[in-house]
């Protein structure tokens, strides 16, 4: 496989308790390690590359451990965690390589909780949103996970160069993306709609945009999707691989930062399965 695994072994040292912990990660990148993907080592954006995406006030308070919420604690050091994670969606971006490094990132808005929402959804810096704005193309997001990425939705609303595609659970955590907000092409779909109306969703959904207006499609790749988790759509691991083919046929330079997905070994073989699909029709 041509696509490589952005990871660093420090994000699974925080958190061991909660959903979003160490071992969906840590399952996962065993299994990509066996089916002989290579690795790259990110290193932490910097406040600069931030900065680009949040307030001050806010970086100033992740720093200082002044974030807690009900499902976004203030772990020790969660500043030097989420800066790492938001390296990794960089070097993701640079090498159109696949950023498995935790926290994940797309209910992360400028100030924190984002568009109304009382949360951050296991969220501190937005990765994909720093990754965009740092590389400063065109580019296309496009969010299959199966939460609503509302802090992705508020940082680039309005933002001429960016449009933002998102296929969701709806009602649902974190209760926005019911429709579409100007750049913001919200696709709201029912618990468990299964495969076929969730690829005929997507075909529709990318028959909408230009693709030709951009220069660069970053994908915030959650797998809750799958049947039985957080968000389930009732996917299975055939479909991650029709949803690759359906971002190679795109053809623009891809990159891929994980989102969500809380079962270890499925996130494993889901993200293997939407590479092999993404790489076979390259
Ligand atoms: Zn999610």
């Amino acid at each position: 496989m041509n696509t490589k695994i952005i990871f660093a072994e420090k994000c699974l040292g925080y958190g061991a308790w909660h959903i979003e912990g160490p071992q969906r990660i840590k399952t996962a990148q065993e299994i990509l390690k066996e089916k002989g993907y290579q690795f790259l080592e990110p290193a932490p954006a910097t406040e600069e590359d931030l900065l680009k995406v949040h307030d001050a006030e806010y970086i100033w308070n992740l720093k200082k451990g002044l974030v807690e919420d009900a499902d976004t604690p203030a772990y020790d050091n969660i500043y030097e965690y989420a800066r790492l994670s938001a390296g990794s969606a960089l070097l993701a971006a640079k090498t159109n390589g696949f950023s498995i490094t935790r926290p994940p990132g797309h209910h992360a808005g400028k100030n924190g909780a984002a568009l109304g929402v009382h949360t951050r959804g296991f969220c501190y810096l937005n990765n994909i949103a720093i990754a965009v704005k740092n590389l400063n193309k065109p580019a296309l997001i496009l969010d299959i996970d199966g939460h609503h990425g509302n802090g992705t939705q508020e940082i680039f609303q309005g933002d001429a160069k960016t449009v933002y595609v998102s296929l969701h659970r709806h009602p649902h955590y974190p209760g926005t993306g019911a429709r579409t907000e100007g750049n913001s092409i919200n696709f709201p779909l029912p618990a468990d709609c299964g495969e076929n109306m969730y690829l005929k969703t997507l075909d529709h959904a990318l028959s909408m945009v230009d693709v030709n207006k951009f220069e660069v499609v970053a994908v915030s790749a959650g797998f809750d999707t799958h049947m039985g988790d957080l968000a389930s759509l009732g996917l299975t691991e055939n479909s991650y691989n029709e949803i690759g083919k359906r971002i190679a046929a795109l053809k623009k330079p891809t990159f891929f930062v994980l989102e969500g997905g809380y079962m270890g070994e499925k996130n494993g073989q889901d993200i293997d399965q939407l590479l092999r699909g993404f790489e076979a029709k390259q």
